[in-house]
């Protein structure tokens, strides 16, 4: 890693510890690991124009890698399941202070088909004063007529809010 490099991810380091901050999420203590990763994702969004996951293959299409855009949508199931994101960037208080271990995360990511995403159009219901929108990141829960600018809980943007009732 040059300086160059060295000096953005410090700087992509810092951003992400003042989004987390106070919200029950945490980086990975081993700092060395944590940079590589934080690299991978700096490199992916020069290459993509979005961070994708650095542990994953992204299509180059943000339509079809908007899951996978970090945080991606599985992070919050395996930080509850495993203690750790799939690549391990993300992990929960007990592996960030040390009272736990991680062991291999299996890939959550399944593939949301055309007909899977009609059936959550399909499941609104029209009796509701407001649409309610879930950020798929979080799972955080909002009834207005649109999503928000930036999720309240988890900091991702709008376009990550899929139309939940
Ligand atoms: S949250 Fe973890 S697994 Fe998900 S995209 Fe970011 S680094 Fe990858």
């Amino acid at each position: 890693m040059d300086k160059s490099d060295k000096e953005r991810v410090n700087e992509f380091y810092q951003s992400i510890q003042a989004e987390i901050e106070g919200k029950g999420y945490y980086l990975n203590p081993d700092r060395s690991f944590v940079d590589e990763l934080l690299l991978g994702l700096l490199q992916n969004n020069d290459r993509y124009g979005y961070p994708s996951c650095p542990c994953r293959l992204s299509a180059g299409i943000k339509e079809q890698d908007m899951d996978l855009i970090c945080p991606c949508d599985y992070r919050d199931d395996d930080l509850a399941e495993f203690g750790a994101c799939y690549c391990a960037l993300y992990v929960d208080e007990d592996v960030w202070a040390g009272l736990k271990t991680i062991s291999s995360i299996p890939e959550r990511r399944k593939k949301r088909t055309d007909s899977q995403s009609m059936d959550l159009l399909d499941s609104s219901n029209p009796s509701l004063a407001y649409p309610v929108y879930r950020c798929k990141v979080c799972g955080y829960l909002m009834a207005k007529d649109q999503p928000p600018s930036k999720c309240p809980i988890c900091g991702v943007s709008k376009e990550r809010f899929e139309r939940f009732m």
